[in-house]
């Protein structure tokens, strides 16, 4: 079910995409299917690369950033950077966690997140993105 709907959305960002471009090239239909099968992950453009070249051998790290970019203009995803590391993420309003220890990120996307989101709102503040850096007990504090 969830792979369905997965798939469903591949192909209206590929719409959206040959509407926008005219041209959708093989490589970057496989690029497109990769980064947003992956989207929720929040992988960097050097996980990406990695990924990318098992199917694509050949691709360029340039070219997986420019497909990233591009999903972003079409706002299909978000991007945000942690320390010098670009990372992809949803384009809904939530809260990311990075824990700067260990690099994972994490959503909280609930309850909690939309209460903030609506007392901001009524000051008129419109959320675009939230993230909190932070550190695990597993490594030395900063
Ligand atoms: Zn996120």
């Amino acid at each position: 079910m969830e792979e369905r709907e997965a798939e469903r959305t591949l192909q209206e960002v590929l719409a959206k995409i040959s509407q926008r471009e005219k041209r959708l090239t093989p490589q970057r239909i496989v690029l497109t299917r990769l980064i947003m099968s992956k989207v929720k992950d929040h992988p960097s453009l050097k996980d990406l690369y990695k990924d990318a070249q098992q199917d694509l051998p050949r691709v360029g790290i340039s070219t997986v950033y420019n497909t990233i970019k591009m999903l972003e203009s079409l706002g299909v995803l978000d991007t945000f950077m942690v320390g010098d590391k670009l990372h992809i993420d949803q384009p809904h309003p939530h809260i990311n966690v990075v824990c700067l220890n260990t690099s994972t990120i994490f959503d909280i996307d609930d309850s909690i997140a939309s209460q903030i989101f609506e007392e901001l709102s009524r000051k008129g503040l419109k959320v675009r993105k939230v993230i909190v850096e932070s550190y695990c007990d597993k490594g030395a504090q900063a």
